[in-house]
């Protein structure tokens, strides 16, 4: 594939933005090679600066998941633009958001519109802490809660992928107040929870994992959570900002059937604009200002544009819940072809689903926390993936990146995609 443009588009990026991208995974520093300049996107095809077409398995990391450039969202971005961009006052479009989001959410009375995921999650544990008075969070390893301080504490995704232990820049203060634990290993949680009683304000956890692959929770492994933290009076906070709107219209808290105290969001809640979001239970969340003390604000915060976008996306799949079934088809049909293919090669592998989320692992144990995720052969998914990208199928570049399913891909790009694997897990 020729990809002249992107080289040279790369070259010219490193001068003056560091590493040459705006968030390190996209500079496909542990794939190796040339990060693709992308120009457009359309359905579920990526359009490169030389014009290479790509099958999109990244979608934007999550947000995309009705395909690139729907029309309706376009549209109504395209409508709402002539109106003025920001006004710094509040919008009719932030009831109807706040509406939207509590009406398809369980357990969300109150909810604040923020920027990004990063905002919410960091928001929400302030919010814990300002609620309880306490000062430490349990989080778990491989779990990526955005690049606030006190998350940046073996995290995954890009921390993962660029093998970054210890991050400079974070005191020991706060590196201190952020305990962690092996996801789903309870025990692990109750000797902690026990060893600092009465301190531990938050447990923040993505209820199904996606950024150390795909991870889904064990049987019983958020229920034990959700009955310690009642015990404890800890705040269970589900970073919904891959999850939400993603596996079902409640998200994971319908999909599993659990309650959280505090949810944040993100990806899918801005149709693609940057936008986050974190709510729940009354009682805490009336704590935050102008209500509480608990301050957290935002010039941009329920931006319009914004807005429209994630309101016309979620109204679509509020309207249409059969897209939840079609993507988890599709991501079953794509699983069951891919284990097709990958059996026949002489080369351990796991699979992980959960809805439209999946990744392949190239390690035969179980994929069920990080130590088990990172065992994973990445000298071998590395090969896949420029094997995968060559024939024009674009996934994550790193092993530890879940793939997201958008419902504009159809059977043809699913069998496409397969064919594809079959000569790149051979390479
Ligand atoms: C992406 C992600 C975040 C961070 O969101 P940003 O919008 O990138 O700041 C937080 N939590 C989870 C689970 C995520 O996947």
């Amino acid at each position: 594939m020729e990809i002249s443009k992107s080289r040279e588009l790369f070259e010219r990026a490193q001068k003056t933005i560091p590493g040459g991208v705006n968030s390190p995974v996209r500079a496909f520093r542990s794939v190796g090679g040339t990060p693709l300049f992308i120009n457009k996107a359309r359905g579920s095809y990526l359009y490169d600066a030389n014009g290479n077409k790509y099958i999109d398995y990244i979608a934007s990391w999550g947000p995309m998941i009705l395909g690139h450039a729907h029309e309706q969202v376009i549209k109504a971005i395209q409508e709402r633009a002539t109106l003025s961009t920001s006004y710094g006052a509040p919008t009719e479009l932030e009831i109807e958001m706040a509406e939207l989001i509590t009406g398809m959410v369980p357990h969300v009375d109150l909810v604040r519109m923020v920027n990004s995921g990063t905002e919410a999650c960091m928001s929400a544990v302030r919010l814990a802490r300002g609620f309880t008075g306490r000062n430490k969070i349990l989080k778990f390893e491989g779990h990526y809660h955005g690049h606030a301080d006190s998350f940046l504490v073996k995290a995954g995704s890009g921390l993962a992928t660029l093998e970054i232990q210890t991050v400079p820049g974070i005191t020991a203060g706060v590196a201190q107040d952020t305990l962690t634990a092996p996801f789903n290993n309870f025990p692990a949680v109750e000797e902690l929870v026990k060893k600092y009683s009465g301190e531990i304000a938050a447990i923040i956890v993505e209820p199904v994992a996606g950024n150390m692959g795909c991870v889904p929770p064990s049987a019983g492994f958020l229920e034990s959570l959700r009955n310690i933290c009642d015990q404890e009076k800890i705040v269970l906070i589900f970073d919904e900002v891959m999850t939400g709107f993603r596996l079902a219209p409640g998200g994971a808290q319908e999909k599993l059937g659990i309650r959280a105290d505090l949810v944040t969001y993100g990806k899918v809640i801005g149709g693609g604009l940057p936008v986050g979001a974190f709510g729940g239970r009354r009682e805490i969340m009336e704590h935050i200002a102008p209500l509480g003390k608990v301050y957290q604000a935002g010039t941009l915060s329920g931006n319009p544009l914004a807005m429209i976008a994630g309101i016309t996306t979620l109204k679509i799949l509020k309207e249409n819940p059969s897209i939840y079934s079609e993507l988890e088809e599709k991501t079953r049909y794509l699983h069951s072809g891919l284990d097709e293919v990958l059996k026949k090669q002489d080369l351990p592998y796991t699979i992980n689903r959960f809805g439209s989320m999946i990744s392949v692992h190239f390690s035969g144990r179980p994929v069920k926390d990080f130590e088990s995720a990172s065992i994973t052969d990445t000298a071998r998914f590395n090969r896949f993936f420029h094997g995968m990208l060559e024939q024009g199928i674009y996934l994550p570049p790193s092993a530890f990146e879940s793939w997201f399913l958008n419902n504009a891909l159809s059977i043809r790009d699913l069998d496409e995609t397969i064919e594809a694997a079959a000569q790149a897990a051979s390479s």
